[in-house]
């Protein structure tokens, strides 16, 4: 199924370029119109030829090419004209065959119905100024149809009217929810990609500050509701400075990176990490309490310690970390007050030699 819908992207992107993202949907969109559009001429070219008449065909085949010299456009870089293109065939094709040929009885100037989900979802910024302009002619053409096609000089019998009527309003059907579902669909992928973006720290790929907060504050509410215990950590790296001065920002930044990677994979499945900035990390551990919290931090000071963190050079740096620890109480009235007490089992941490986990005591 994913490799199907990797298959039909690929096809419809034809022509968005290489940097195409979630969001260049209009190009997408005006390749399924053309796309859409064609079938549902061809299947419409089927009572167009029960009727006999070279004109109609003519015209039908005149459309057809039409159709694919649009999304030749579209496909090569001519997005624009590609875009434009497509209702002006719409609307002559619709209202000639209804007016001349098919009849009003046929409904196929419902087709034209297409046009209003067409102009807001394939026209670029450059070109909206159009919308209105083809809504309008469109309302026009559909009003006309009514005035001049009656049904006496038409060439269509009733019967064949009606099997029109009932394709028009499938195909108007298909054409409406597939623009629609590609839309919405590509809205969506954007959406959640965005929202990745909005929640990862760029240099270690582990959450961010913003991410790592909103995380303990659903914590935080959690253990208040079900009355349970939660740990707050920060961690902090020893001497970091010194390692930037000694090995350089780059090294310091592949230290950073592969910390985080080795916090990431060590801390258990429920558990939270997140960069609070610089060298410093929070980790998150609902329904702990301090005895397990501490063991946590532990096994994850060992892990740190005992990796053998390489630079470019092919340099070992040596890596130690502290970590400070403070667990929700029943004196605790707000999350932050957990972070502050952590903060000051850091200090602490930090003051008794470093490399080394502290819980936060009050006294
Ligand atoms: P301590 O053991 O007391 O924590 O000492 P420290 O040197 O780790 O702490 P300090 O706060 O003095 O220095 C932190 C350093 O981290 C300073 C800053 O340049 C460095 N740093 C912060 N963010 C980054 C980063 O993204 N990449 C690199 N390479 N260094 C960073
Ligand atoms: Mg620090
Ligand atoms: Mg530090």
């Amino acid at each position: 199924m994913s490799r199907f819908r990797a298959c039909i992207d690929q096809f419809l992107g034809l022509g968005a370029g290489v940097d195409a993202d979630s969001s260049s949907y209009h190009i997408q969109v005006v390749n399924l119109s053309y796309i859409l559009t064609f079938a549902a001429f061809c299947i419409l070219f089927i009572p167009s030829l029960q009727l006999a008449n070279v004109f109609l065909t003519v015209f039908e085949i005149l459309s057809l090419g039409f159709l694919l010299f649009g999304l030749y456009l579209n496909i090569n870089q001519r997005q624009n004209y590609a875009a434009l293109l497509f209702p002006i065939i719409v609307i002559c094709n619709t209202s000639v065959k209804t007016i001349v040929f098919y009849g009003v009885e046929s409904q196929l100037h419902w087709f034209l119905a297409v046009i209003g989900v067409y102009v807001y979802t394939a026209f670029s910024r450059d070109i909206r100024h159009w919308r209105l302009p083809f809504l309008s002619v469109s309302v026009a053409i559909f009003m006309l149809c009514y005035k001049y096609a009656g049904s006496s000089q038409v060439l269509m019998s009733p019967e064949q009217q009606i099997i029109v009527r009932n394709l028009t309003f499938i195909i108007t059907l298909a054409a409406i929810s597939g623009a629609t579902a590609l839309v919405v669909g590509r809205l969506r992928r954007a959406n959640s990609d965005l929202r990745k973006l909005a929640e990862l720290d760029e240099l270690t790929g582990i959450a961010n500050r913003r991410k790592v907060l909103a995380d303990a504050v659903n914590i935080y509410a959690d253990a208040v509701i079900n009355m349970e215990s939660c740990v707050y950590a920060i961690v902090d790296l020893d001497h970091f400075k010194k390692i930037n001065d000694t090995y350089g920002h780059e090294a310091g930044d592949v230290v950073l990176k592969s910390v985080a990677a080795k916090m990431d994979e060590t801390i258990r499945p429920g558990d939270k990490l997140g960069r609070y900035g610089g060298e410093e990390f929070v980790v998150i551990m609902p329904d702990t309490d301090i005895e397990h919290g501490l063991q946590e931090m532990d096994r994850l000071r060992q892990e740190v310690s005992d990796m053998l963190i390489e630079t470019e050079m092919g340099v070992v740096v040596p890596v130690t970390l502290s970590v400070g620890l403070s667990a929700i109480s029943l004196e605790t009235n707000r999350y932050e007050e957990i972070l502050a007490e952590a903060d000051s089992a850091l200090y602490s941490a930090k003051r008794e030699g470093r490399n080394r986990v502290s819980a936060y005591t009050s006294f």
